[in-house]
């Protein structure tokens, strides 16, 4: 993966622009079976931006990320120490659902890559949080899982610092709080993400 974060390339200034493109988009074969296309909302000026996989269900009839019971979930834990969702900006690899709520493919990651690549240049954030491997593991160009990457800081691109978390969706299938679960990792992760923000 190669980004420069080059938004003449993309040709796209603005998130609105970027959410445009995303609409008409038939670069992929995921156009073929979506509802409405997911290109992310939030902050323009977020200090932080939640990436996850792609959209599900609900995202897809909706057109917006993070709303179904996992979205639900990821506020719970934003608001458990005071991150509002209108500070942040929440986003997918592949802005069209993957049907069966598979993961996306790494052709379908590479060929929407540029549409984040756009909203990250726009929105300058100081830390990408990658929800679960297929951002984790892109971003970061490793096959490490999650298990390993996660509640630590990676540098990208030379000035965004990555942050792996467990995708909400992985902590609704194993819901058990007790040391070393999911669970209570994320609520370690969590707090040290607010620690950070808390020092810029
Ligand atoms: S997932 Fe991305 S590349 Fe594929 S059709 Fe949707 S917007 Fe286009």
């Amino acid at each position: 993966m190669k980004s420069n974060l080059n938004l003449k390339q993309n040709n796209l200034l603005t998130l609105e622009e970027v959410a445009k493109e995303c609409i008409n988009c038939e670069k992929c074969p995921l156009y073929l079976t979506r509802t409405k296309v997911v290109p992310g909302e939030g902050n323009e000026k977020a200090r932080v931006m939640f990436i996850g996989e792609g959209p599900g269900e609900e995202e897809d009839l909706e057109g917006r990320p993070f709303v179904g019971k996992a979205g639900q979930l990821l506020t719970k834990i934003l608001k458990s120490v005071e991150i509002k969702r209108e500070e942040v900006f929440i986003t997918n690899m592949v802005k069209c659902r993957p049907p069966g709520n598979r993961n996306p493919s790494v052709s379908e990651v590479e060929t929407c890559f540029p549409y984040l690549e756009a909203q990250i240049a726009i929105i300058n954030p100081k830390i990408l949080v990658t929800l679960g491997n297929v951002p984790t593991q892109f971003l970061l160009e490793t096959k490490q899982g999650i298990t390993k990457l996660r509640g630590e800081w990676y540098d990208w691109m030379g000035k965004i610092r990555i942050f792996p978390m467990f995708h909400p969706s992985y902590l609704l299938r194993n819901e058990g709080n007790f040391p070393g679960s999911p669970k209570e990792l994320t609520w370690k992760d969590i707090k040290k993400l607010k620690e950070a923000l808390i020092q810029f």
